[in-house]
């Protein structure tokens, strides 16, 4: 059997191939330079263009460009009016962001546990986590795949809830033909480098709510009703705070980027299911390798392929496996330590060990493998190979004759 790098042996990637990319093109930084060029740096055309081009995507009335993802979860807390005493369901198999937003706000995040396929949300646990208190469920589309909506709305109507979706990772996906981004009453994007499409940092709200939308164009300005492009063309100094708003602009510059990242969209997702398609077909030969469900109701966009490992197959941990494919030249990852884990979360709302079953086990075993547009055939072909080097060498089955390594 080939000899595992991390003890000494020929690394299948002599360079780390990275678990997630940007792509950016020359038609992109030729849209970057024409902004430098222009009058306007921050909220200039370009942000309303931007905004537009996703409310043509996405399929709702609305969308409102901020500088993060993270600034766009706050300002939709903000928007429904979260504060103190009010409760929020969040999942805890996520990025810590979808719960601090509710933090930000005063609010206090409820997690409710995931299923142990798909790790989405589970609708039973979100109704068993209601209270009096509760005013929101944040249903995150993690590694791409959407939540069950239907299931989710029916539990948000019934007990008058806000449905918010934190879709960073779904951009480009679907849910029974509906376009993520059109799923819920508020919708969250992120477009760092290694969301689907990038502004540098970035995100957008999508809603049908235009009061809502307003909302957030003032808490993404300070709290003030005008911009500075509104006051220039009506040829006037005034200005109104009526609320503590943040300056949580996204400039011109990003949002020129981002539309012109938009226009491939479309190109990238597709290129991202092949990948997955390839990754599925491979790790069904691999016993102790074990991709997450996904529900045939959906087309997943793919932010994320993870796979479990079946561990009761295998001599090593997840983190002997991940640093073995570290060694390989695999910049496997691991998303993600569950949110209610985290120190803070411990400390300070009392969560702890045991909270959450399905998402603490699925943690022991998960591990994100490279999935990026621009990974090459040989990039995909290097990743499972290093996969079927590192499972077998580790696999209490002798899986020689399965994988052709003598
Ligand atoms: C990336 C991400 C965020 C935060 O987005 P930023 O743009 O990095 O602030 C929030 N939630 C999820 C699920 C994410 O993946």
């Amino acid at each position: 059997m080939a000899r595992l790098a991390i003890d000494g042996g020929t690394p299948v990637r002599q360079t780390l191939l990275p678990y997630g990319r940007q792509t950016v093109d020359e038609g992109d930084i030729a849209a970057v330079v024409e902004v430098l060029r222009s009058d306007w740096l921050t909220t200039g055309p370009k942000v309303a263009e931007f905004e537009q081009a996703l409310v043509a995507f996405v399929g709702t009335k609305e969308a409102v460009a901020v500088s993060n993802g993270t600034a766009a979860l706050h300002a939709a807390m903000y928007a429904i009016g979260i504060g103190p005493g009010d409760e929020v369901i969040v999942p805890p198999m996520t990025f810590a962001a979808t719960a601090n937003c509710v933090v930000f706000q005063g609010g206090t995040p409820v997690f409710a546990d995931v299923d142990p396929d798909t790790l989405l949300l589970d609708p039973v646990q979100v109704e068993a986590k209601i209270t009096p208190r509760t005013k929101a469920i944040i249903a995150v589309d993690y590694t791409g795949q959407p939540c069950d909506y239907d299931a989710l709305r029916t539990i948000a109507d019934r007990h008058e809830l806000t449905l918010v979706a934190d879709a960073c990772h779904a951009l480009g996906g679907s849910y029974k033909g509906r376009p993520v981004g059109s799923l819920a009453d508020l919708s969250v994007f992120s477009f760092h480098p290694v969301k689907h499409i990038t502004t540098g940092e970035g995100g957008m709200i999508t809603t049908d709510d235009p009061e809502l939308a307003q909302r957030m164009r003032v808490f993404r300005n300070h709290g003030i009703t005008s911009d500075h492009r509104q006051r220039a063309q009506q040829g006037s100094w005034f200005y109104e705070m009526v609320d503590l708003g943040y300056n949580y602009r996204l400039t011109d510059l990003q949002c020129a980027l981002g539309m012109s990242q938009l226009r491939k969209l479309p190109g990238w997702v597709a290129r991202r299911q092949e990948i997955a398609r390839h990754y599925d077909a491979a790790f069904a030969e691999i016993p102790a390798v074990d991709p997450l469900g996904v529900r045939d109701d959906v087309s997943h966009a793919y932010h994320l392929y993870v796979t479990r490992l079946d561990l009761a197959q295998l001599r090593a941990t997840r983190a002997e496996v991940f640093t073995a494919l570290r060694a390989e030249g695999i910049g496997v990852n691991v998303h993600y330590i569950p949110v209610h884990l985290h120190p803070y979360y411990c400390n300070r709302f009392g969560y702890g060990k045991g909270d959450l079953p399905s998402a603490e086990s699925a943690y022991e075993r998960i591990l994100t493998l490279p999935m990026y547009p621009k990974m090459s055939e040989k990039d995909v072909e290097d990743a499972i190979l290093a996969i079927h080097k590192v499972a077998g060498a580790y696999s209490y089955v002798d899986q020689r004759t399965i994988f052709g390594f003598s």
